[in-house]
């Protein structure tokens, strides 16, 4: 019953997402590898990077040759945003569905890909963040903030992640702003004696991020109120937590059309 498969390419085959990507599909009956790309990764069988057996997929380099020669109905990129907006049109071109976690995205970019894919008829995701737990920990900071508005976010990574806060930690803060009555935190003669001590500031909360070596990603909402703290926590351990909401999001996009933005809006 191989035709009754979602047939999956997979580009950044060779990176820390792109693994566990390749990982999933083969692990999954419903699903088929047909395609595997990645500029510096092959040619070598797709298995062997992840150290299974053979699978049949050599890793090519490049996308649309490798579109040319089989038949893919989804599209999963985890790449670099200088190629995963190129390489999210030649999918939709070739009526493949992409379902794209690199991050980086503009929103003219969104709007241009959405109306190419409605042009196609074909379904599209762009999900900045995949992890089923993370959504959930931001839509009850948004409940939890319209009753307690009082909040600071601490989030942790690695200590070689380049931007602070994180992407998570500021659509938190925005989820969160949506819901919250608007306030200033904290004593309005407050000083900060060595510089930073109260995290960055926005829209009149406070974000706190921590970089240490050992951690991989997790964030808190601390909720204050009368005589009272509320903690809603997330941690994530490793890059397969996010692979089971990928291997949602491969089969739910092959059931809508147009882009859309944000995993929390297809979870059901
Ligand atoms: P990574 O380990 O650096 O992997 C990126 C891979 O993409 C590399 O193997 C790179 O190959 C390859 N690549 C570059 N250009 C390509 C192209 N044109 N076609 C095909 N492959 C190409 O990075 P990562 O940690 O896996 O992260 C990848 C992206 O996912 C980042 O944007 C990250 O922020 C995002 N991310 C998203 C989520 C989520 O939940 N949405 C979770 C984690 C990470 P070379 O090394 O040979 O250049």
């Amino acid at each position: 019953m191989s035709n009754d498969k979602i047939k999956v390419a997979v580009t950044g085959a060779g990176g820390r997402m792109g693994k566990e990507v390749v990982k999933m599909v083969l692990e999954d009956e419903a699903l088929q590898l047909v395609a595997a790309i990645d500029p510096s990764a092959g040619p070598v069988d797709a298995g062997t990077i992840i150290g299974a057996g053979e699978t049949g997929v050599t890793i090519s380099a490049n996308l649309a040759e490798a579109l040319n020669t089989v038949k893919a109905d989804v599209l999963v990129d985890f790449t670099v945003p200088q190629a995963a907006y190129s390489n999210t049109r030649t999918a939709i071109e070739y009526g493949v569905r992409p379902v794209i976690g690199t991050t980086g995205f503009t929103p003219e970019q969104i709007t241009e890909l959405d109306e190419l894919c409605q042009k196609q008829g074909i379904g599209a995701l762009i999900a900045p963040n995949f992890s089923i737990g993370a959504i959930l920990m931001m839509k009850f900071a948004a409940e939890a903030a319209k009753y307690m508005p009082h909040v600071e976010i601490i989030e942790y990574h690695g200590d070689q992640k380049l931007d602070a806060p994180s992407g998570t930690s500021i659509k938190t803060a925005e989820l969160i702003s949506e819901t919250r009555q608007e306030l200033r935190q904290g004593n309005p003669k407050e000083e900060e004696t060595i510089e930073g001590a109260r995290g960055g500031y926005y829209n009149g909360f406070r974000i706190h991020s921590v970089r240490l070596p050992g951690v991989f990603a997790q964030q808190e909402v601390i909720f204050g109120g009368h005589g009272q703290t509320l903690k809603i926590r997330h941690d994530s351990y490793e890059r397969a937590g996010y692979m089971p909401g990928v291997n949602h999001a491969v089969k739910k996009v092959m059931t809508y059309s147009g882009l859309i933005y944000g995993f929390e809006h297809i979870m059901d």
